[in-house]
C-alpha cells in the first residue's frame, strides 16, 4: 500500500516511493513517497502561511484545537497500533504498540491541559512589566524509528499548543504510522498546520535540509548523538532554536541492601522496554558484589520467561530488532562482549532480526558494551565492591541521559542520585517518564527539555512588554 504524505491539508501525488520493511518478516509493510527538496520547501511555505491565522487565535481556541487532536488520536489508537507493529516490529501486546498509542494520548491530552499564561513580573508607579510567551513560527520535527508516534506526538503538540506550525519528518525505518497520524490530525486541524514529508534518506537528506532552511524556526530532534551535532552546526547559520533528545548510556546502580528477587522485574524492563531500544533504558548495571550473584539469577529467572517473537501474534512480548545495521550492531558487542564476560543468557543472534534477551556478567568499564550504546537486547552486569567506585563508573560517559538506583532505603539511594550526573534519576525503576515531569540529556544527550510546562516554553520567544 502506498501511504500519502500530506502538505497545505492536501495529499501529495509523489514521483517516487520507497519501502518499508517488516522486521518481523522482511515482508514490506507499505511504501512512504520518497520526496525531494521542492516538496519540503512547499511544506515549509504551506507551514509559514497557515502560522498567520493559527498563531493569532486566542489561547482558548489553540486548546480547544489541541483537544480536537487528542480525540483524533484517541478515535484510532488501534488503527496506528498496528501500522506500528508492522512497521517497527514491537509487539502489539505488553509494553508495545498498543501501549505507545495509550502514551501518545495520555501525552497529547496533557499537553493540551497546559497553558502559560502572562506573567506581571512589575506593577507599580514605575510601570508594569509583563512577559509574553510569542510562538516562534513553522517547527522543524525530526523523530527516530523506535517510538515513531509517540515521539512525534511529543513534538507535534507542544508547538501546536503555543501556536506554531509544523513540518515534521520521520525515520526512513518507521515513516508509515506518522504519515498516517498527520492525515488523521489534518481532518481537524486548517490546511497547512501540520505538514509531513518523507524520503529514504539515500541521495537528498530531508533532516538534513531541514535543519539548514530558513523557513523554519526550531528544530524539535529526537535521534542519535552524531545527527543531533550535526543538527546544531547547521541551525547556527539561521540561529534555529533547538531542542535535542540525544542517545544515553543510563547506568543502574544496585546498593547493597536492595531485594534481588524484588528487583528482578523493574530491571529487566528498565533495560528490555522495546528491545533495549529506547533512549533511557537500563543499558549498564552496577551491581554490589555481596548480592551479584543473586541479582543475576534472579534476573535470568525472569527474563528467560519472556517469549519473543511476530508483534502481530499476542502471544508475543517482545519483538525483532527493528533494523539490520542495528542489529550488526548489537551482534558485533554481544560478540566482543564474550571475549571478556560470561553469558547469562542469549548470546546467539536468532532468525532474521530476531535477537534473544541477553545478559552479559564479568564486564568493566572499558569494554564496548559497557562504553558504547547498544540500542537493543542486551544487558551487561558490572560487579563492584565500593558504592563511590560504582558512581564514578556510572558517571564515566559522555552521555547524561538517566539513571537509577535501587535500593530497599529510598533516602540512602535518593542521596546516590543527587550524585549521578543525568537529567533524571529513578529509584527502584528505570525509565518511567511521564507528561508532568521535565526530561532531557545533560553533557552529550541532548540540549534542552521536552513535557511539562518547562518544555512547551521551549517553543516560544518571550517578549517582554513595558508600560
Ligand atoms: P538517527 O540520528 O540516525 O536518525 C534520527 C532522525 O534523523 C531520522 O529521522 C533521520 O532520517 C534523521 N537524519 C539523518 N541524518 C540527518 C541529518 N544529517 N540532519 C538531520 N536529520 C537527519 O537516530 P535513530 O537511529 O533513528 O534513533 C536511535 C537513536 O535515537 C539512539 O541513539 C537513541 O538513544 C536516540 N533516541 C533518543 C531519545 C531521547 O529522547 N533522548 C529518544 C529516542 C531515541
Amino acid at each position: 500500500m502506498d501511504y500519502k504524505a500530506t502538505i497545505g491539508g492536501k495529499p501529495v501525488q509523489a514521483q517516487a516511493h520507497f519501502s518499508v520493511i517488516n522486521p518481523a518478516t522482511g515482508a514490506e509493510a507499505g511504501r512512504a513517497p520518497d520526496l525531494g527538496l521542492a516538496d519540503l520547501d512547499a511544506a515549509v511555505a504551506a507551514a509559514n502561511e497557515a502560522f498567520m491565522s493559527w498563531s493569532a487565535q486566542s489561547d482558548e481556541a489553540l486548546q480547544a484545537a489541541c483537544a480536537a487532536v487528542t480525540a483524533k488520536i484517541e478515535e484510532h489508537q488501534a488503527e496506528l497500533a498496528e501500522i506500528i507493529t508492522l512497521e517497527q516490529g514491537k509487539p502489539m501486546n505488553g509494553l508495545g504498540s498498543r501501549w505507545e498509542m495509550g502514551g501518545a494520548h495520555a501525552w497529547a491530552g496533557y499537553t493540551t491541559a497546559l497553558s502559560l499564561p502572562v506573567k506581571v513580573l512589575q506593577d507599580n508607579e514605575q510601570g508594569r512589566v509583563e512577559l509574553h510567551r510569542k510562538p516562534l513560527g513553522v517547527v522543524g520535527s525530526i523523530t527516530p524509528w523506535n517510538f515513531p508516534v509517540m515521539i512525534a506526538i511529543w513534538h507535534i503538540m507542544p508547538a501546536l499548543r503555543t501556536g506554531n506550525t509544523v513540518v515534521i519528518k520521520p525515520s526512513p525505518f518507521t515513516p508509515l504510522s506518522t504519515l498516517r497520524l498527520v492525515e488523521i490530525i489534518n481532518e481537524v486541524l486548517p490546511a497547512g498546520v501540520v505538514n509531513v514529508v518523507t524520503g529514504s534518506d539515500k541521495g537528498v537528506n530531508l533532516g538534513a535540509a531541514m535543519s539548514d532552511h530558513p523557513g523554519i524556526r526550531k528544530i524539535v530532534f529526537t535521534g542519535s548523538c552524531a545527527t543531533g551535532q550535526k543538527i546544531m552546526r547547521s541551525a547556527a547559520n539561521t540561529m534555529k532554536r533547538l531542542t535535542l533528545e540525544m542517545g544515553g548510556n543510563d547506568a543502574g546502580i544496585v546498593l547493597p541492601d536492595a531485594d534481588p528477587k524484588a528487583i528482578a522485574e523493574g530491571l529487566f524492563w528498565g533495560a528490555f522496554i522495546n528491545n533495549g531500544q529506547t533512549c533511557a533504558a537500563l543499558k549498564r548495571l552496577y551491581v554490589h558484589e555481596s548480592i551479584h550473584d543473586a541479582v543475576c539469577d534472579e534476573l535470568v529467572a525472569y527474563a528467560k520467561n519472556i517469549p519473543v517473537g511476530n508483534g502481530m501474534e499476542e502471544t508475543s512480548i517482545l519483538g525483532p530488532i527493528q533494523n539490520r545495521a542495528q542489529f550488526d550492531k548489537v551482534s558485533r558487542l554481544v560478540a566482543d562482549a564474550k571475549r571478556n564476560g560470561k553469558v547469562l543468557l542469549g548470546g546467539e543472534p536468532g532468525e532474521g532480526l530476531f535477537f534473544p534477551p541477553t545478559i552479559v556478567a564479568g564486564l568493566k568499564n572499558g569494554d564496548p558494551l559497557v562504553d558504547e550504546e547498544q540500542f537493543g537486547p542486551a544487558l551487561p552486569i558490572i560487579r563492584y565492591s565500593d558504592v563511590e567506585e560504582a558512581i564514578r563508573f556510572a558517571n564515566d560517559s559522555p552521555n547524561g541521559l538517566g539513571g537509577s538506583v535501587w535500593s530497599s532505603d529510598i533516602e540512602a539511594a535518593k542521596t546516590v542520585a543527587s550524585r549521578i550526573t543525568t537529567g533524571s534519576v529513578w529509584i527502584n525503576k528505570h525509565g518511567a517518564i511521564q507528561p508532568n515531569a521535565p526530561f532531557g540529556g545533560v553533557k552529550s544527550s541532548g540540549l534542552g527539555v521536552e513535557f511539562g510546562e518547562e518544555g512547551l516554553v521551549e517553543y516560544t520567544d518571550i517578549q517582554v512588554i513595558f508600560s
